[in-house]
């Protein structure tokens, strides 16, 4: 048997989230600071090959699940050739996150390579609320998208950021849309990032969703994978289901198996971490990428640092980490 990625609370690591760009063609206020990050010159990002080398390293140590993100990780040009070429390293279950401005274009792809579900983040069904959060007016496209991707048999899961004042009053709606819809919301609790403006006074938590949903709706608790990060429920006879992703009233570090590789090359073994483990450079210097990320998940913490720290934690901004 190969290696497994064992961190030292026993938890395993096969699953590995690559941000492959840290651009984006939206402006989410709760991802990206209104003054956007600085972006890391070109030649101190991977190159496919290099990626290629990199994500073969994690292969070996027992990683069979990668989810692309970003930045948004359709507006890197490279997408087409990262998707063959991780299809024909042998992994299986690819998965990607998008805001699904530029969807229509990679359906075909998605097809090729046995990618049949997407995570596509919509915050809101309203087209002026849409516009204030992404501060783009692409709301249009996105619906369009999301319907095409269903009409071609894509499997579209919601991601929705909850956000209190602004738009808590979408959960009905977004029932309402899971229920007559085979549409997967998934709600996610506001988490702080660097230049977010994060307050517990914005957070709309997992019981607020409960509450709101029974107001409108007959729910009923669905199971959860092992690892999964969002407890499932579904409108009763609905045709979608609903989720919330809890990650600040009841985060799910006890069954974590994710690692983070940020654009930029370096390894997050949480989401909250601030310490990284550059694995470019070591690539480029020829160094011993397995013994980097052995540390890396040995270092791993039990949880994350809570509620009540992780706001003053220094940490990337969201849009540089790729959730
Ligand atoms: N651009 C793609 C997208 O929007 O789906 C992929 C990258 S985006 C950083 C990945 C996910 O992180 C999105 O679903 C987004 O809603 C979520 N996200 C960003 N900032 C967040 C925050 N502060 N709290 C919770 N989720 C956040
Ligand atoms: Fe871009 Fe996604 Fe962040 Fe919005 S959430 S700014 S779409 S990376």
């Amino acid at each position: 048997m190969g290696e497994i990625l064992k961190d030292s609370f026993g938890r395993v690591h096969n699953y590995l989230r690559i941000s492959i760009t840290e651009r984006c063609n939206l402006r989410c206020t709760y991802c990206m600071p209104e003054e956007g990050i600085p972006l890391t010159p070109e030649e101190r990002l991977p190159s496919v090959d290099e990626l290629m080398e990199i994500v073969s390293v994690f292969k070996e140590m027992g990683v069979d699940k990668i989810r692309l993100t970003g930045g948004e990780p359709m507006a890197r040009k490279e997408l087409p050739e990262i998707l063959d070429r991780l299809y024909g390293m042998g992994f299986r279950d690819l998965n990607i996150t998008t805001n699904g401005v530029f969807l229509d274009r990679f359906i075909d792809k998605f097809k090729e390579v046995g990618l049949t579900s997407i995570n596509v983040s919509l915050d809101t069904l309203d087209p002026e609320k849409f516009e204030a959060v992404t501060r783009r007016n692409r709301f249009d496209k996105v619906m369009a998208n999301i319907q095409k991707g269903m009409d071609e048999g894509l499997r579209i899961k919601i991601n929705t950021v909850l956000l209190k004042d602004f738009n808590e009053d979408e959960i009905q709606p977004m029932l309402e849309w899971s229920k007559t819809t085979p549409i997967h919301v998934r709600f996610i609790e506001f988490m702080p990032f660097n230049g977010n403006n994060w307050d517990t006074k914005k957070l709309v938590t997992y019981q607020d969703v409960l509450d709101e949903a029974r107001k409108y709706f007959n729910i009923e608790k669905l199971k959860d994978g092992k690892h999964s990060t969002s407890k499932s429920f579904r409108v009763v006879g609905g045709k979608g289901t609903f989720a919330v992703i809890s990650s600040m009233t009841e985060p799910f570090c006890s069954t974590c198996n994710r690692l983070r590789m940020t654009a930029d090359g370096k390894l997050k073994n949480c989401l909250f971490s601030n310490q990284e483990a550059d694995l470019l450079t070591a690539l480029r210097k020829g160094h011993n990428l397995k013994e980097l990320i052995r540390l890396s998940v040995r270092s791993k913490k039990e949880a994350h640092a809570g509620m009540d720290n992780l706001p003053d934690m220094e940490n990337r901004s969201m849009i540089a980490i790729g959730g």
